[in-house]
């Protein structure tokens, strides 16, 4: 079974996913922790990457699919997440079409929908671990210990492309390039569209019902 989380920057689908993950439901595959991974190990490729996502674009499609291509391949028999990928036509086309040649397709694709507002608010007040990953929110879902991850200790940081300049432009990104998959999977009959607002566990009951009713 395979399932897609998307929806704008700040709407709470990273958590979503760990919280999916951490269940043992799901395998999660997301592009944005992989692309911080890749920056933060100082490999060629992570190089190449940090740029796009210091100014907030979108990475290229070639460099994206080649990654998903991969993990998918190698998780064939698990149920997996999407988290952020795909993130436009071109990248929603194209796994479509390795899905296909897979012999395999996406189940649902679930929009998160919030208020830009709300959405602004909690980037500007979220913090991650760059060790383990877990996102916190400073007013919605703190730290135990202020400013250290309650799981490792490690100290939390801002992530550099939740600056107020380069949310705007991921925002505007979204709307441009990622909205249009709404229309897209709409037409393929497997579109679902959840209010993100509220606590993390009243979101993930709902999407967790969702999930539910197409894993076998
Ligand atoms: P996220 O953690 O999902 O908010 O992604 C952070 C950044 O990683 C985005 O602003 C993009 O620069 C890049 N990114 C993540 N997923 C994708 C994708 N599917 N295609 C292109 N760029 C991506």
């Amino acid at each position: 079974m395979m399932a897609l989380l998307f929806g704008p920057p700040g709407v709470g689908k990273g958590t979503q996913a760990d919280l999916l993950a951490k269940n043992g439901r799901f395998t999660k595959f997301s592009t944005g922790d992989m692309l911080r991974e890749e920056v933060a190990s100082k490999s060629s490729l992570g190089y190449q990457i940090t740029d796009f996502l210091d100014r907030g674009v979108l990475v290229p499609d070639n460099i994206i699919s080649t990654l998903a291509q991969q993990f998918i391949e190698n998780h064939t028999k698990e149920n997996i997440l999407l988290d952020g990928f795909p993130r436009n036509l071109n990248q929603a086309q194209t796994l479509t079409d390795d899905l296909k040649a897979m012999m395999l397709s996406l189940d649902v694709a679930i929009e998160m929908h919030l208020d830009e507002i709300e959405l602004i608010k909690r980037l500007m007040n979220r913090r991650y671990c760059p060790k383990c990953n877990k996102i916190y929110n400073y007013v919605t879902n703190p730290p135990r210990k202020d400013q250290l991850c309650d799981i490792c200790g490690t100290a939390l940081v801002k992530r550099s492309d939740d600056d107020e300049s380069v949310i705007r432009r991921r925002l505007d990104v979204y709307d441009k390039e990622t909205r249009p998959l709404v229309d897209y999977y709409v037409s393929h009959s497997i579109y679902r569209r959840v209010d993100a607002t509220g606590s993390q566990e009243t979101v993930y009951r709902k999407i967790s019902s969702i999930l539910d009713a197409h894993i076998n």
